[in-house]
């Protein structure tokens, strides 16, 4: 099944009940059952598991080629939820950008629980080596990150986790599995936060995670079902109706991305653009072997931050938000906003700079978002 196709069919096609093409809202907490313990299709409480949640889970398997899915209420949820595979003790190796939830989890809460972490650039091999401790544990890659788009080669990372005896873990959220599969390239684990391109409409909130075997589904499932941190069936029901125009949505975002980029690398107000698909960007080589796109994420410099204030002032169909991955365009300023609590001399060390403006590209017509654009850099 090719990947278009696979959004649409992948997982439990309809409802094996009614004949629904949908699959219905399971809005239930508990089933009855047949004499003590005769459950009817495996379902007893909805923590444990839920029928509309299923389907999803069942389909993010599908299309990230793993053993098991899960749906959590949030991209951080999920995040904790692998955390909690770990012990009191151990410690993990993460992409020193990594999304700032995600460090904020690690060096605030996890930390107090004993799970340690060290962050180092993922993209030279030569770091995530020589962060390897006796207590690690497992490698954690954000590739491409943010807002500079840096590029991780999984397969490299994995190998030399498994060297080690180590879990690789892939956040795949900046360019989804229409494009790229973690999995296929010897991560164990895959999570995303979906509250990004699979939700795709800025409507839900949620985080889901693909396994590449049975023994880590059983952990997972032992943690999702003790912790509870589940999705629920509405929202569930939202995603697999995201899901299913990822494909369109992605080739959309991403030829918008492609016109948009070509405009700003030869503007003469724009210094430099940061985008995996350029090849001049550092990471372009990787990228194209292991991801089948460059995804819709671009940062570009517009010199200080009072151009990207006046930048951000004439804007129009380019929504001042954090996020990313919807339908509309989004745009914002790391240095003020995702990364504020970054101090500015270690931000301008990372390549942060003041007027480094990122951009979610949505997918409005091409020809409105590169006539706002003109308009609001001239
Ligand atoms: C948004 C995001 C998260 C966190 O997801 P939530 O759904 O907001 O909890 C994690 N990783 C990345 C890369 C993100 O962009």
């Amino acid at each position: 099944m090719r990947k278009k196709t696979q959004m649409i069919h992948g997982g439990i096609f309809g409802d094996e009940a009614t004949g629904a093409v949908s699959t219905p809202i399971y809005q239930v907490s508990t089933y009855k059952q047949d004499g003590i313990g005769g459950l009817r299709q495996g379902y007893e409480y909805s923590r444990t598991a839920n029928p509309t949640r299923h389907a999803l889970e069942e389909l993010i398997k599908d299309i990230e080629g793993g053993k098991r899915g899960f749906a959590f209420g949030s991209g951080m949820a999920a995040i904790t939820s692998v955390m909690m595979l770990f012990n009191s003790g151990d410690h993990v190796v993460f992409t020193d950008d990594v999304y700032g939830g995600t460090y904020r989890v690690m060096t605030n809460v996890m930390n107090r629980l004993g799970i340690d972490s060290t962050f180092v650039d993922t993209s030279d091999q030569h770091q995530v080596r020589s962060a390897i401790q006796q207590n690690t544990k497992a490698i954690f890659l954000e590739t491409p990150t943010n807002p500079l788009l840096k590029v991780t080669d999984i397969q490299a990372i994995s190998d030399l986790a498994k060297e080690n005896n180590l879990l690789t873990i892939v956040d795949n959220t900046f360019i989804t599995p229409y494009f790229q599969n973690p999995l296929s390239h010897g991560a164990d684990i895959v999570l995303h936060s979906a509250t990004k391109y699979l939700g795709g409409h800025s409507d839900v909130v949620a985080g889901l995670v693909v396994v590449n075997s049975d023994q880590l589904g059983e952990n997972l499932h032992f943690v999702q079902n003790s912790s509870g941190a589940i999705l629920g069936p509405q929202d569930s029901w939202l995603l697999i109706r995201g899901i299913k125009t990822l494909g369109i949505r992605m080739e959309e975002h991403e030829s918008n991305t492609k016109r948009i980029v070509e405009f700003l690398d030869q503007h003469d107000k724009v210094g430099k653009v940061f985008y995996p698909g350029l090849e001049s960007h550092i990471g372009h080589e990787k990228m194209k072997q292991q991801s089948a796109g460059f995804g819709a994420m671009i940062s570009f410099d517009v010199g200080s931050e009072e151009k990207a204030d006046q930048l951000l002032s004439k804007i129009k169909y380019f929504t001042l938000a954090e996020s990313l991955g919807a339908v509309e365009s989004l745009i914002s300023v790391p240095a003020k906003m995702t990364h504020a609590s970054i101090p500015r001399e270690r931000r301008l060390e990372l390549g942060i700079a003041d007027g480094l403006v990122r951009v979610s590209v949505g997918i409005e017509d091409i020809e409105d978002l590169l006539e706002d654009l003109e308009q609001a850099l001239s």
